[in-house]
């Protein structure tokens, strides 16, 4: 690395999306460009060690001489404290969990670094480059396994006073459904806006429709979709449910935010066609009206890339190249 202000290397990050199975990082520029992008297995195990070692190994392979590393920037699947410098919550990766991990990182590569919670990181990979460009009040929701959620108020992530905000898959929707989430609540969005939550309400339904081609024993959302396409009727009542609690936050979320979009992302948005009819009756009928007019709903344009754009531009901000 040089200091030299002269030094015309490319400018670029290192992005890092750590998640509970894999582990992806990339060399991205300032203009959202991915030069370089590796993909592995995350380490397991008791202790952090093996996930540092793994950032590691590949931040020296890719520091050289040809490119002029600024800072790193790490998502992680869980919650980090307000500083940012430690997680504090990550159910699929527990060996990092206060683990000193900014410290550590900056100590071995001798960069700065920056944690981020995945759904904000992705909220800002949507802002950048992605379905919100040019937005400044935005709300991004994903809809995976579990339902993740970012806000971004005047061009900055919304943390909270504790940095736990934007856990919109947390919110209750249904508190007389009887279905407890792993959060301790009762009826969140989660339970029915989620890949998981298809399966699940697929078998709940599946004894009052006797003819669904889903009377499978693996079962999948996938399989769920492309029941729903060739119109089975249970599958187009399990996206109309999903729809209908979908559509009933993303209401609440315009009368108290009024962002100026909205943008849902995840694996199931492939069923955008099943569910958003019911999702937009919900906000027609529950947001206030002249809301829901100017209220974009969005579907993401990032793809799987949203979360280690988003990091490489928090980055970018870290030092100081990017407002
Ligand atoms: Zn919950």
């Amino acid at each position: 690395m040089s200091d030299s202000a002269n030094d015309v290397r490319p400018r670029v990050v290192f992005a890092v999306d750590l998640g509970g199975t894999h582990l992806r990082v990339a060399l991205v520029d300032d203009t959202g460009k991915i030069l370089q992008q590796l993909k592995q297995e995350t380490p397991k195990g008791d202790s952090p060690q093996g996930v540092v070692d793994a950032l590691v190994r590949a931040a020296q392979k890719w520091d050289s001489e040809q490119r002029s590393i600024l800072a790193a920037s790490i998502m992680v699947p869980g919650a980090v404290d307000s500083e940012k410098t430690v997680v504090v919550q990550a159910p699929n990766l527990p060996s990092l969990v206060n683990f000193e991990l900014k410290a550590v990182l900056e100590q071995r590569l001798g960069w700065p670094v920056l944690l981020e919670n995945d759904a904000n990181a992705a909220a800002v990979g949507e802002m950048w480059l992605g379905a919100a460009r040019g937005c400044s009040d935005v709300i991004s929701v994903t809809l995976g396994t579990g339902v993740g959620g970012g806000i971004i108020l005047d061009g900055k992530l919304w943390r909270g006073a504790h940095g736990s905000a934007g856990e919109i898959g947390h919110t209750t929707v249904d508190p007389f459904s009887g279905l407890k989430c792993k959060c301790g609540n009762t009826g969140c969005l989660e339970l029915f806006a989620s890949a998981t939550a298809i399966v699940r309400m697929t078998r709940e339904k599946l004894s009052s429709f006797p003819d669904s081609v889903l009377k499978t024993e693996d079962l999948s959302a996938v399989k769920v979709y492309e029941a729903g396409r060739n119109g089975d009727e249970l599958a187009l009542t399990v996206f109309k449910q999903f729809g209908m609690y979908l559509g009933i936050s993303l209401a609440n979320l315009m009368n108290l935010i009024d962002p100026q979009v909205i943008v849902v992302s995840g694996g199931a948005v492939n069923g955008w066609e099943l569910f958003a009819p019911e999702m937009y009756r919900q906000v027609g009928e529950r947001a206030f009206r002249a809301t829901a007019q100017q209220v974009t709903i969005a579907r993401a344009e990032c793809g799987d890339n949203a979360g280690l754009l988003g990091a490489a531009h928090l980055a970018f901000r870290l030092t100081g190249l990017m407002l």
